[in-house]
């Protein structure tokens, strides 16, 4: 099974989540698709086999044989190429805006005047933690979208033979619907405060669009605080586990380091529950 772990917002325990899940259920593999902010290796603490670069495919222009038409640069959506007419004869390629879309490629009339090469835009690290398969992306700072980062996470680890675990970026946005878009089964994790409900159900909405099971998991979860079930409550939603609120665990993460034992058993009764309900 692929189970995806979201979250409406950043910082509501995602993360925490995950890994806590990843460990229980071990042998698994667990994904860190946040790839804007991997965190998991922090807790996992993996021991790294293999890094291979994640490239994209970026124009380069050939001087001898461009003509400076300017086809490409107005043909590009996103205006990373500049061509200055003869007899300037200049071109101009920003690769912070480039998405690797190829439309500059299909346009250009002259053979051989603009050809693709590739341009490292992150990293992919494979490891393992104990029993757990390990893999997180880490895309370099200032890249216009992780979508491709996490496309390219989604197509390794489509043949794991076992259940999957991805770790999502936080909110609504692209990057979080590639995330989440074909999983068996969609894990929110929430907070119990006001905007970590209204967070919630902005996400609720998304998957609910996307016509994937899910379930809610709530994290700081306080005795006398019912504010995530009666929202859940009212729109039929099943919460499937409650981490509590707890200085110890605030402590413990911290350092770098989380009570995996601890909620071991539950994580596996939950494990099983999912299983059910995706089956
Ligand atoms: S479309 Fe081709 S020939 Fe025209 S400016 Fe671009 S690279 Fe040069
Ligand atoms: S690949 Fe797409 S985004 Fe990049 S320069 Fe060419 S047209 Fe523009």
């Amino acid at each position: 099974m692929k189970i995806t772990v979201a979250s409406g917002k950043g910082g509501t325990g995602k993360t925490t989540f995950s890994v806590l899940f990843a460990r229980a259920i071990a042998p698994a593999l667990y994904v860190d698709a946040d790839v804007e902010e991997p965190n998991g290796g922090i807790f996992l603490k993996p021991t790294i086999e293999k890094v291979e670069d994640f490239t994209e495919p970026v124009p380069k222009i050939i001087p001898e044989k461009c003509t400076y038409c300017g086809e490409c640069a107005r043909a590009c959506p996103y205006k990373a190429l500049v061509i200055i007419p003869p007899p300037a004869k200049k071109d101009l390629f920003f690769p912070e805006l480039c998405h690797s879309c190829g439309v500059c490629a299909y346009v250009c009339p002259e053979k051989g005047a603009l050809i693709e090469v590739p341009r490292k835009k992150g990293v992919v690290r494979i490891g393992r933690a104990g029993n757990l398969d390990f893999m997180e992306g880490i895309l370099n700072i200032g890249e216009p979208t992780a979508v491709p980062l996490i496309t390219d996470l989604k197509k390794r680890v489509k043949n794991y033979k076992g259940d999957v675990i991805i770790d999502a970026p936080p909110g609504t946005s692209c990057p979080v619907v590639q995330a989440v878009e074909d999983a068996d089964y969609v894990i929110l994790v929430a907070e119990p405060t006001p905007f970590g409900v209204h967070d919630l159900s902005l996400v609720v909405e998304m998957v609910e669009e996307l016509k994937v099971p899910y379930g809610i998991v709530i994290n700081k979860a306080q005795e006398g605080n019912t504010l995530v079930e009666e929202f859940a409550n009212s729109r039929g939603i099943e919460i499937l586990f409650r981490l509590p609120f707890s200085e110890d665990i605030a402590r413990m993460y911290s350092r770098g380091e989380l009570p995996f034992e601890r909620f071991e058993e539950g994580l596996r009764k939950l494990h099983a529950r999912i299983k059910e309900i995706a089956g």
